[in-house]
This record gives structure tokens, sequence and C-alpha cells, in this order.
């Protein structure tokens, strides 16, 4: 199926392709909380990019030790050598991440933390004497990636069932979105933690010891913000410890202050056993991902050149010196700015901005956490999608860029947003709205 023409700009990830030149949407700078237009209009970013310029735009002290780096050291090769900068930014990491979070495996992507993480768990039961351990659980209405084990544990039926064979041994425990009893839920919704119950029956069904692990995103992003059910996450973690089954959280979305603390992990107070990390790492400036681990993960692995070399894992690029110090750079503004903080103060605010839509035109739910939000419109019949993309084609020509994904306007702003530009966001939204056919 040939898309039409408005919706290439879906596509320019993929093709950069020659239509969608001839009538573009380009962004051609940035500072701060707002991107610069070919055609010159300041557009304020409800975005920060891909969810990922969470500390905004062009900062500085990010540009400049970019700079500093590929001056003084570009590359070093990723196996047999190493280099400080990429121990330096690990230590950086573990320093805010949750006790129990020991160990750092590098990688590009999100899309490559998760393939790592999940080869990951199953090594780590291989090391200790449980072959038999590779089955995978993800969600439906999970977002891992576009990678093959991604789109596998991934919830998304469209991504998937055209590509063959994906990993085999894999289930989806229901996704946790409970339209008629969540709706309007600000912050947590309070029903659907019995959900992860689920867990179980696959447990029964086929058997603990053929399982490796769970993955899933303590927020999900990318499908329309979907947020987890008190009481949800730590019925997971019950349940994967009482049966020895890691337990994955995807925080490329949630890590890195989207939520108000470093990781969501902290947020909802649940430890997991492996964190798959990319996005707020580097600030969207510089490919990088990272999985962060216990050391129970990170020894069984690491343990003995044996299992090393039968278990090779690693990528060219893996803690690349440049990407390493825009890293560290970046916590650094995190910290100095006091970003993860400040996101934590304006939550309650951006939440009562958000909801203030509930009477748009429309619109049929709003959802929010740190500082995330959804608005979900009632879709054309017959023609999913839209709706949603009119009003961000409409916003983009009112100078404010959102995100749709099928009809849901998702919203994930630098965390240095201030309360006026809240104010335009939501207020030019809100507009757009009121004007929607
Ligand atoms: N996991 C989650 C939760 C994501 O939101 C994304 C990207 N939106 C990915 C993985 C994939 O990351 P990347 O696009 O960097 O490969």
């Amino acid at each position: 199926r040939k898309a039409p023409n408005d919706l290439n700009a879906f596509w320019m990830p993929f093709t950069a392709n020659r239509q969608f030149k001839k009538n573009p949407r380009m962004f051609v700078a940035a500072k701060d909380m707002h991107y610069t237009t070919s055609d010159g209009r300041q557009v304020l970013d409800g975005t920060a990019g891909l969810w990922c310029c969470n500390a905004g735009h062009c900062r500085p002290k990010i540009t400049e030790a970019i700079q500093k780096q590929a001056a003084e050291l570009d590359y070093a090769p990723a196996f047999q050598m190493g280099h400080p900068v990429a121990f330096e930014l690990a230590n950086r990491i573990i320093d805010i991440a949750p006790k129990g979070i020991e160990h750092v495996f590098y990688t590009n992507s999100g899309s490559e933390s998760v393939e790592t993480a999940l080869k990951l768990a199953i090594a780590y039961h291989r090391a200790k004497g449980q072959a038999s351990r590779t089955r995978l659980i993800g969600r439906e209405r999970g977002y891992h990636g576009v990678n093959f084990g991604g789109i596998s544990v991934g919830g998304i039926v469209n991504n998937r069932r055209h590509f063959g064979s994906l990993l085999s041994g894999v289930d989806h425990l229901p996704h946790t979105h409970l339209p008629d009893q969540n709706r309007w839920s600000k912050g947590q919704p309070e029903h659907g933690a019995n959900l992860a119950d689920d867990l179980e029956r696959l447990v029964a069904l086929h058997g603990a010891e053929t399982i490796a692990a769970v993955i899933v995103e303590p927020v999900a992003g990318s499908t329309g913000v979907i947020l987890p059910p008190k009481g949800y996450l730590e019925r997971l973690r019950a349940i994967t410890k009482k049966h020895g089954i890691l337990l994955i959280f995807d925080e490329v979305i949630t890590g890195f202050g989207r939520l108000g603390a470093p990781f969501a992990a902290q947020y909802f107070d649940v430890l997991p056993d492996m964190m798959t990390t990319a996005k707020g790492l580097t600030n969207g400036v510089i490919p990088m991902g990272a999985v962060l681990t216990t050391a129970d993960v990170h020894d069984a692995f690491m343990d003995g050149p044996e299992h090393m070399i039968e278990l090779f894992h690693g990528y060219t690029y893996s803690g690349n010196p440049i990407a390493s110090a825009a890293g560290i750079a970046t916590l650094e503004t995190y910290r100095e700015e006091g970003l993860f903080e400040r996101a934590a103060e304006i939550a309650p605010y951006w939440q009562e901005a958000l909801h203030s839509l509930r009477d748009s035109r429309h619109v049929i739910d709003v959802r929010n956490m740190g500082l995330i939000g959804a608005v979900e419109l009632d879709p054309i019949a017959g023609e999913p999608t839209k709706r949603a993309f009119s009003a961000f084609l409409a916003a983009y020509d009112k100078n404010i860029l959102i995100r749709t994904t099928g009809d849901i306007i998702a919203m994930s702003p630098p965390l240095m947003i201030s309360r006026a530009q809240i104010d335009t966001l939501i207020g030019t939204l809100a507009d757009v709205l009121a004007k929607l056919e």
C-alpha cells in the first residue's frame, strides 16, 4: 500500500524519499526548547525530538564536549582495548541508577539495548546451568525497537507479521490499558494490577524452567502512553522473582528523568534485573545506548574466558569515545541544572494543563505521568490515524511540535519546559482541537 503524500514524514527516517523533499517539513536549527524550520519559524518542541532531547537542544556543554573529544581521541577498538571516557560515563550512570544496578553494557541505540538484554538474559540462565530457559515474554502494545528480537517481544502485530520466522518461544502479556475503568486517570490508574497475574498462567503452561525473561516498558510510550496500574509492576517483580525469571525494564523513554526520577525503577521503587536505555543518555545528540544490570547478571555473563568466547557479544561502536563524552556532558547538564527534580516539580502543573483538554472536541481520554502526556482522540470511522494526523499538521502550522501514534497525541517536552511554555503548548493544542473536523 502506497503512503499518501502527507504521511511521507513518517517514512523519512527510512528512505529520505524524494517526494517528501518536494513538500518538506524540515528543521534546520534548534536551541533549548525550540526548533527553527526551513521557512524560518520557531517551533516549540513538545516531544523532546523523539523522546530523547531531555536537556533541550544544542546545549553548549554537550556540543563542546563532543568537539573536544573528537579532536583528542576519536575512536578506540571496542575489543581488547579500552579508553577512560567510557569507564567514566559508566561510573556516572551507575551513580544515578537504582541501588543494586552495578554494570553497564554499551550499545548504540534503544533497539540494540533490547537485543543485548534479551541475549544477556538467555546467557545468564545458561551460565547458571539452566540452558532450557530461553522463552521470552513481552506485552501486547509493547514497543521495543525495530530489530528482530525487539519486534518479536514487541506487542505490535503489524510490526512483526510480515517478517517470517521471528524469535521462537515468545508470549505476550495483556496490555494494561482498561479504557472503561482507567480513563482520565491522573498518574497511575487504580485498576488492572491483576493483569500481571497472566504471567502465572504462562508459567503454568510452559514451566518456569523454560522462561528466561519478561520485558516491559514501565510506561509504554510509543504505543500511546499506557500507564502501569497501581501495584502492577510490583506484582510482575514478585512473580518473576518467585520463578527465577529475569525482569527487564525497557527504560529507553522513561530513563534519564522523564518521570522526574533518574529512572522509572526509582519512580516506582521496583528493581528489575536489567534496564535498557538510550535516547536521553546522550540527550539524543549522538547514537548511544546502554543495558544496565545487576552484578549477578553481569558476573554470569562475564565469568570465565570460555563463556565469553562462546557467547560473544559487542558492537564496533560500543562505548565510542565521542558518544561517551556526550553522555558525560549530558549527565552533568542534568545534574547541574537539576533537571530531573525540575521535571518532578512541574509535573503537577503539566497534569492540570493536560487535563484542561478534557472537554475539547473529539478528546476521549487524557493520561499523564511525570513529563509524559497523551490526549486520545475519537477516531474517524474507517480512517484511523487521520484525525490525529490532522491535529499534528495544524499544530505544526501554529508552531508547536506534537507526536501522534494512531489517534493518540503524545507529548514529552524537554525537562526544562517552563510554565509559560506549557501554557503555550497546551493552549495552542486546545485551539487546534477546537477547529478539528
Ligand atoms: N524501546 C523503547 C521503549 C522505545 O521507545 C524505543 C524507541 N522509541 C526503542 C526501544 C528503540 O530505540 P531506537 O529507536 O533508538 O532503536
